[in-house]
């Protein structure tokens, strides 16, 4: 095939060569006005140069033609094997496209495998949340109602013995309430709805204010209770004051109880700093127990106790620790601890804090003397379904002196009824009620009746600890939110405020 070609361009250059002599000569004699004769051949080729040259074109268009159609051939060969490469890709790119749609396919399978495995997951955590809600909620309204008519009764006139009982059962059902708010909290911690609110926190109040917390059960022990702090530990932190003081007083108040004699110290110290940085070592230390080297770890997890009797000889969930090291590692630290047994334990963690101006603590935001402001007159609604819970609410609010006249309902359409057809200055609303429950209620006084009156404040009053249920409680318009069992010197705080801050609105 390359031949025949080279050779088929060599004869056309011959044959063309030929040509062009046989039609110049004959042209060169006409333009000569010579005789057409062979003797007007030979002069005009051997006087004119050019017919030497014309003459050879044969052998150059030859060899130039031969020369073609060889480069012809050769890129005919060139095309064929590049048609060959081509068609070998296309078929390789077919193979790969065909794989690569049959791995979109799998990926599009897995993919809604894994939509459907996380709305599973979801459906599931959602469930897990309602339970806990419900939970919660029928535990603790039964619980307030124990405890607040405990409080109530340790204050009428009772002999020792019934004073001695009445301790019991407030003992007992703070430390039913301190696991509910445990079990509570870690999931919460667990389902990362755990927020820092890092504010300017002023170092020593803080360790002075958990110190103090704990220094009355340590002086009832007969032990001695020390706190440390390194010179160069900075004034002003930016910190979540709340999850310290809870980290902290989670160790100290293990470090009370497991300590019988001896001290409980804990020290603070500069473990590194730049200027607008300050990582700061905090350390727990007693003389106490120990632990055994062998529950070092363990002691960490959910539920998890030294020995077997520690919760009968001291109490305890044993999730302390647990929520502990999650709000530690939550700030980037890391809870550890050291021990020997019956010489005692150091728990230690260090955090890296921002840097601020050092702050002057605040007054405990609800320490307000009831009856301080004796001027303070208000009509205001409890919605609430549990007997017990009105009866004790009526009770507080009677100790509570003449500052607050109540009207009661029993759900969320009675307060209603209620609420349109008199004028209050509150309303207590609790969430979970039948026939209507206290975001309905809420939603729609905030939205369906006229202002000033849809604007009165409604403070939820629930058993409910849930972050999505405060949440939702302020969306439909909740002023404020108090949980259950409640502090009354809190309750009274909220009520106090919320009324004040209406009524200079109004102004
Ligand atoms: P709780 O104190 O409610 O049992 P924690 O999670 O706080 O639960 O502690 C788990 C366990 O770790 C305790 O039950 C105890 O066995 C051990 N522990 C914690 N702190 C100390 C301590 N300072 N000294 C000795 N043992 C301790």
């Amino acid at each position: 095939m390359k031949n025949n070609q080279t050779y088929t361009y060599a004869l056309c250059g011959i044959i063309f060569g030929v040509c062009f002599p046989l039609i110049a000569t004959p042209f060169d004699i006409w333009m000569s006005e010579l005789p057409f004769s062979w003797s007007s051949v030979v002069q005009v080729q051997t006087t004119q140069p050019l017919h030497w040259i014309i003459d050879t074109a044969p052998l150059f268009l030859g060899l130039i033609a031969a020369y073609a159609g060889k480069k012809q051939g050769e890129i005919r060969q060139h095309n064929a094997m590049l048609d060959q490469i081509v068609r070998e890709k296309t078929s390789d790119l077919l193979e790969q496209n065909q794989l690569l749609q049959e791995e979109v396919e799998h990926r599009t399978k897995t993919e809604i495998a894994l939509i459907k495995a996380r709305d599973e997951a979801e459906e599931a955590k959602h469930a897990e949340e309602r339970f806990l809600a419900n939970m919660s909620h029928e535990i603790r309204t039964p619980l307030n109602s124990m405890l607040g008519f405990t409080r109530l009764m340790m204050d009428t006139d009772i002999d020792q013995q019934q004073g001695e009982y009445l301790k019991s059962i407030k003992y007992s059902s703070n430390h039913l309430l301190a696991i509910i708010n445990d079990i509570l909290e870690l999931s919460k911690i667990k389902a990362g709805q755990i927020d820092f609110e890092l504010l300017p926190v002023n170092v020593r109040d803080l360790l002075n204010s958990v110190i103090n917390t704990v220094a009355i059960n340590a002086s009832n022990k007969g032990l001695d209770i020390e706190l440390e702090i390194g010179d160069d530990v900075v004034q002003g932190i930016k910190a979540d004051a709340v999850r310290m003081s809870q980290i902290l007083l989670n160790l100290l108040n293990n470090a009370v109880k497991f300590t019988n004699q001896g001290s409980v110290k804990l020290r603070v110290s500069n473990s590194k700093a730049t200027p607008s940085r300050s990582t700061l070592k905090f350390e727990v230390i007693d003389t106490g127990i120990g632990i055994p080297a062998d529950k070092l770890e363990a002691i960490f997890d959910d539920f998890k106790q030294a020995e077997s009797n520690t919760t009968r000889l001291y109490g305890g969930t044993g999730l302390g620790l647990a929520i502990s090291r999650k709000l530690v590692e939550l700030q980037d630290g890391n809870l550890q601890v050291t021990s020997t047994l019956g010489e005692g334990s150091n728990f230690f963690f260090e955090i890296a804090f921002d840097c601020c101006e050092a702050v002057v603590e605040a007054e405990d935001p609800f320490n307000i003397k009831i009856h301080e402001d004796s001027t303070l007159r208000a009509k205001i609604l409890l919605a609430e379904d549990n007997d017990m819970n009105r009866v004790l609410a009526e009770k507080i609010f009677e100790v509570w002196g003449d500052s607050f006249d109540v009207d009661f309902a029993i759900n969320g359409k009675e307060a209603v009824e209620l609420f349109v057809e008199n004028d209050y200055d509150l309303v207590l609303m609790d969430l979970q009620m039948p026939i209507m429950d206290g975001f309905t209620a809420c939603e729609f006084i905030r939205t369906q009746l006229d202002s000033p009156k849809r604007d009165i404040p409604i403070i939820a009053l629930t058993a409910d600890v849930l972050a999505s249920e405060r949440k939702r409680a302020f969306q439909v318009g909740m002023n404020e939110y108090v949980t259950k069992p409640f502090k009354p010197q809190e309750l009274y705080f909220k009520m106090f405020k919320s009324i004040q801050d209406y009524r200079e609105s109004l102004i």
